[in-house]
């Protein structure tokens, strides 16, 4: 039995035994439980069967009635923070979304892939026909489209609270400590329920032996709400590779966001996460310029296809001192990403730069996309570049690959071999063409 204590084991044992908490409490009273527990403190297990498995193993051996209305805090979090980060939602708009408002798709007439879309609330620069802001906001004209995660995190909501509500609404979150308060949880709870939910993975992780996966301490304070859209604009102009699972859903916002002219999107012109998105693109672009230049002001060479564009563009693109974006940043950010051939993409993952032209591109880039299909970079591409930093990370990764094969079983070792083959044959190729910038240019 329970530490009989307050009223969640109250509740657990009526839940139990078809007793009413009354008759419990009475029970318990009478029959002096509460010493009893106390001594010998137990579980409340819940009879919910336990699915989640960490390095192959359940997680936790029961839930424990104890434990749920934190375990449910922290599921609403983890669901938001997905909301947030993999949509490129302003947190208000987050915040205003309600059940239902993702329905699964109708099939595509022509069996293409029909994507789920967000219809909800905006808020920023709503007016009425005198040009006063609307605090209500009004529905967005064009949807969001969601990715799987983001379904999940809605579906996962969904199921907190009744239809047609909000999916934060602070009434249906309160769990165990209650909360009649109307509308979504603030954006100060939210914070605070981030930074509670950052210190329980910590814990878990610790409990689970896996302290190489605690989160670090932020230098930057706490994780406010507005920071995960920067964040998603940062990680899609700049990491391409990453962890597979990311860089996939990383993958598909880029595609997303980029389809402008041929889709929903467009609609929106350069407003919102677009112009954040602009900003992250030109300031890695910029930072990607910058070190071709230094490379080659310290002797390296160059090599690739595309070598000769690349350096013209590096010796013309403006280096951008510290991180303060003002305002009026975004529009020069556009105007730069706009013309074809001079933008260079740093691609760690696949040892080059991209010097992206998109006629050339053999990633095919939807049409209209200013920027490539990074996670799906093939060799033999014309916007192709590389210096010998490149050749020298090729023959590492390759040395690395060999000393995975030599403890992996015959087929996997093979593959790796091969693979560390090819990159060394690509190495070899940049040393054999490759030339001083003066004699490129
Ligand atoms: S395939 Fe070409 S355009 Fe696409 S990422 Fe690779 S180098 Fe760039």
């Amino acid at each position: 039995m329970s530490r009989i204590k307050g009223q969640g084991p109250t509740t657990y044992i009526a839940a139990r035994t078809g007793a009413n908490r009354g008759q419990v409490s009475r029970f318990v009273k009478q029959h002096g439980l509460a010493e009893v527990a106390a001594a010998r403190p137990g579980p409340c297990p819940l009879s919910v069967p336990v699915s989640g498995k960490i390095n192959g193993r359940s997680w936790r051996e029961h839930l424990d009635f104890n434990e749920s209305a934190e375990l449910m805090r922290h599921l609403g979090t983890a669901a938001t923070i997905i909301l947030l980060y993999l949509t490129g939602m302003r947190p208000q708009e987050v915040q205003g979304l309600r059940s239902g408002c993702c329905p699964d798709p109708e099939p595509a007439a022509d069996g293409a892939e029909a994507r789920h879309l967000i219809r909800s609330h905006h808020y920023k620069n709503v007016t009425d026909d005198d040009g006063n802001h609307i605090s209500a906001g009004e529905v967005r004209k064009v949807p969001w489209v969601a990715i799987t995660p983001v379904v999940h995190a809605i579906r996962v909501l969904e199921r907190m609270v009744p239809e047609g509500e909000l999916l934060l609404g602070a009434a249906h979150h309160g769990f165990r400590c209650g909360n009649s308060n109307a509308g979504a949880l603030k954006s100060d709870t939210l914070t605070l329920r981030i930074e509670s939910f950052v210190n329980w993975v910590n814990r878990e992780a610790k409990a689970q032996s896996l302290s190489g996966q605690t989160i670090p301490d932020d230098p930057h304070g706490a994780i406010g709400l507005s920071r995960f859209r920067r964040s998603l604009a940062w990680h899609v102009a700049r990491r391409p590779g990453g962890l597979i699972a990311l860089a996939i859903q990383y993958g598909h916002m880029r595609t997303l966001l980029d389809a402008r002219t041929s889709s929903g999107y467009g609609a929106r012109r350069r407003h919102g996460i677009h112009a954040v998105l602009d900003v992250e693109t030109a300031l890695a672009a910029a930072d990607t310029a910058a070190r071709l230049r230094d490379s080659v002001a310290a002797g390296e060479k160059v090599s690739g296809p595309a070598a000769r564009r690349a350096l013209t563009a590096a010796a013309h693109v403006p280096r951008f001192e510290g991180r303060i974006v003002p305002r009026t940043f975004a529009r020069k950010a556009a105007a730069f990403l706009a013309p074809d051939g001079i933008v260079l993409y740093d691609n760690p993952d696949a040892f080059l730069i991209c010097a992206f032209k998109h006629d050339n591109a053999l990633c095919e880039p939807e049409p209209g996309a200013t920027a490539p299909w990074q996670y799906d970079c093939r060799p033999g591409c014309g916007n192709t570049v590389r210096t010998d930093t490149h050749a020298r990370q090729l023959r590492e990764r390759a040395d690395k690959l060999d000393q995975l094969a030599a403890h992996a079983p015959g087929p996997v070792s093979k593959r790796l071999r091969a693979n560390a083959s090819r990159l060394r044959e690509t190495a070899d190729t940049h040393d054999n063409t490759a030339h001083p910038a003066e004699a490129r240019t």
